[in-house]
């Protein structure tokens, strides 16, 4: 941990200790926090991943935290009471992204210690036949590599790169991703490439596979979810940005919709923005194609004010330490940004361009 972290962390501790969490939570007490995660491990992802996953104890110590201080209400709920002018205080929504296997997995028996509800939302072209996510994938061999650098043979890596740090390996990372893209553009399946580069790099996946940590939910396991009362929502077909692709997305929006709709048998109007971009043009596309909700990955709190299109979200992984996490959902963060930021008050700042 650096010393400027140590220092943040210190202060919001001494900020906890007297009192300004629950002044906070007070004083937003009419407002309302949507939480986001992505992955919940089943094995070490979160070590490795710790944007992307969080382990089923920190979800779990999240959970108690907001258990003990709000009402976890569904997001439909929210939206219904904010459509009617009337929020109810001390509520949040949580959901969870691209609903890979291990939602059900390793969030939902977690999930149900505290009878919370939960919107899952789904990239729907995973539900045409069982899918992994490949890319997340390489992420994790290039990342969790026992290597020192890159080795002999490496696809689109002339002479050995150096992987000693964080920033070294994304570099790495992007040659094999731009590999793989391109194999995936041939209209070639990159699952082979992304199992023999795990190999190359050293990373044995056989109790990953076996456990199907980077499997996507089938379409027989998001219709069991629904059943079970998960609420399954729009994540695109198919995790394209929507402010890349402005021109497609009333017809994506419609082909997401349909085949999430077909399994779930249940109405799928609440939409994610793919890596949390968003402009102003798309929440207009997604209001006329009957779209009720959009969440970005703006932290903050929403309110009666706040454009049910353009939601902010807190979206947090292991990277957070619990005092991070109690201090951006108490609202402390946001009464800051009130005043600092009067411009993003009922909207959080519009991202474009590649991630
Ligand atoms: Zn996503």
């Amino acid at each position: 941990m650096s010393a400027k972290q140590r220092i943040k962390l210190a202060l919001l501790w001494l900020m906890r200790s007297v009192g300004l969490f629950a002044l906070a939570r007070w004083k937003t007490r009419h407002g309302f926090a949507v939480l986001g995660w992505h992955g919940v491990s089943l094995l070490d992802e979160h070590t490795v991943l710790d944007a992307y996953f969080v382990s089923p104890e920190v979800l779990r110590r999240r959970l108690t935290f907001l258990s003990r201080h709000f009402r976890i209400v569904p997001l439909a709920e929210l939206i219904d009471q904010q459509a009617r002018g009337q929020i109810e205080p001390r509520q949040v929504a949580l959901t969870f992204d691209d609903a890979m296997y291990n939602f059900g997995g390793a969030a939902v028996p977690v999930l149900r210690e505290f009878d919370a509800a939960a919107t899952v939302y789904v990239i729907s072209s995973t539900l045409e036949r069982p899918s992994r996510a490949d890319m997340l994938l390489l992420q994790y061999v290039v990342v969790a590599s026992p290597l020192g650098q890159t080795p002999d043979n490496t696809p689109g890596v002339e002479t050995p790169l150096p992987m000693t740090s964080l920033a070294e390996r994304h570099d790495v990372l992007r040659k094999l991703r731009a590999v793989a893209a391109e194999m995936a553009e041939r209209g070639e399946p990159i699952g082979e490439f992304v199992e023999q580069m795990a190999e190359l790099f050293g990373v044995d996946l056989a109790e990953q596979l076996e456990r199907r940590v980077w499997d996507y939910l089938t379409a027989d396991e998001v219709c069991e979810l629904a059943a079970a009362g998960y609420d399954m929502q729009l994540h695109s077909h198919r995790h394209q940005y929507a402010t890349e692709n402005l021109e497609d997305l009333a017809e994506d929006t419609r082909i997401c919709r349909q085949a999430i709709e077909a399994v779930t048998q249940r109405e799928a109007v609440h939409y994610c923005y793919p890596a949390g971009r968003w402009n102003r043009r798309a929440r207009e596309i997604l209001a006329e194609v009957g779209m009720r909700s959009g969440v970005t990955c703006g932290p903050g709190q929403n309110d009666v004010a706040t454009n049910p299109l353009s939601l902010k979200r807190h979206v947090t992984g292991n990277n957070f330490t619990q005092l991070e996490f109690e201090y951006a959902v108490s609202g402390v963060q946001a009464l800051i940004h009130w005043f600092t930021r009067p411009a993003y008050r009922h909207e959080p700042p519009e991202i474009s361009g590649a991630f």
